[in-house]
């Protein structure tokens, strides 16, 4: 199919952008890689009036270190940010989810900004968001604010960006000592996950954890961190008896979602067996 009409237009500037937002209002989508939002448009499940193309925006694909943390603009590739050492160095959990976000064709064009703001219930990057206690910066006609990424996914396909809003970086901070494990089950590498985990601690050695940071993906509306497991972790040696623990406490702090992809039952099964195996990696010699 072909998408239906639309104007087109290729701001210099934030304050153009500003300006265009204003003027479509909810007729006006941001278009960055156009990974998702393409698709849609040629199968008419979007209809903007206009197109605002914001691939042009100088700076905005930075990847740099300051202060706060490792900031990433909004139109870095998923691309860049594998291979940026700077990520790998300050954010290793992203360049460990990379991969696994659809084909390397698709990472050439989609943006980490477009992925936070689509906040698909199955994608990679909400819930490493959410591990490394990010914070998501908003730019609109009246100013820039912050939100900690656990307060800016809302349900599926739901964020807390206003209209006239965009998403411009995302800061993830320093966190020295802590470290990064990934999984994620898919039926086919490339595709959406059937169940994912993101998640980082703090090992104390000789097999304990300090601190857990444990949040799953494509087994609710948004990204999901699990509180239950995350105490039954902390503080104590990451033994079987820990790892059983954590994945009891699983059992009643999610509630996955049935589809022709899987039941509830096998998404709850699956993430017990992620779990697991991020534990095993974060006290692990290699982890
Ligand atoms: C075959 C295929 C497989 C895929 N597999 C995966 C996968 O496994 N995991 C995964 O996470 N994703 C997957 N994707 C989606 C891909 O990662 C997209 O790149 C991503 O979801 C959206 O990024 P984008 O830059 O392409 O955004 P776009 O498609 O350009 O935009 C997506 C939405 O976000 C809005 N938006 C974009 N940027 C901003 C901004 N800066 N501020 C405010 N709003 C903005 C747009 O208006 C639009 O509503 C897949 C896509 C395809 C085609």
């Amino acid at each position: 199919m072909k998408p239906a009409p639309f104007d087109y237009h290729r701001p210099a500037s934030l304050a153009e952008t500003f300006d265009l937002l204003e003027r479509y209002g909810d007729d006006g989508r941001i278009l960055a890689g156009g990974q998702s939002l393409v698709p849609a448009l040629n199968m008419r499940l979007a209809t903007p009036r206009a197109l605002i193309d914001i691939n042009r925006l100088p700076g905005l694909d930075a990847i740099r270190l300051a202060p706060e943390g490792l900031v990433i603009g909004a139109l870095a590739r998923h691309e860049a940010v594998e291979r940026s050492p700077l990520v790998r160095e300050h954010a290793p959990l992203l360049a460990m989810a990379m991969p696994h976000v659809g084909h390397e064709a698709i990472r050439t064009r989609g943006t980490v900004g477009g992925s936070l703001a689509l906040a698909d219930p199955a994608a990679e990057l909400p819930a490493c968001a959410v591990a490394l206690d990010a914070t998501v910066r908003l730019e609109g006609r009246r100013g820039r604010r912050e939100i900690r990424a656990e307060d800016f996914f809302r349900g599926i396909y739901t964020t807390a960006l206003e209209p006239g809003e965009l998403l411009v970086e995302v800061v993830v901070p320093r966190a020295p000592g802590w470290r990064s494990a990934f999984q994620e089950l898919a039926r086919r590498h490339g595709d959406f996950a059937l169940a994912g985990v993101a998640a980082r601690a703090r090992p104390e050695g000789g097999g304990a954890i300090g601190d857990a940071r444990v949040v799953f993906f494509g087994v609710g509306p948004a990204p999901r961190r699990a509180r239950g497991a995350e105490a039954a972790l902390a503080g104590r040696a990451a033994d079987a008896e820990a790892i059983a623990a954590a994945r009891r406490a699983l059992e009643t702090e999610l509630d996955p979602p049935g589809d022709v992809h899987g039941s509830p039952a096998l998404r709850r099964h699956l993430a017990g067996v992620l779990l697991h195996r991020v534990i095993t990696e974060l006290v692990g010699e290699r982890a």
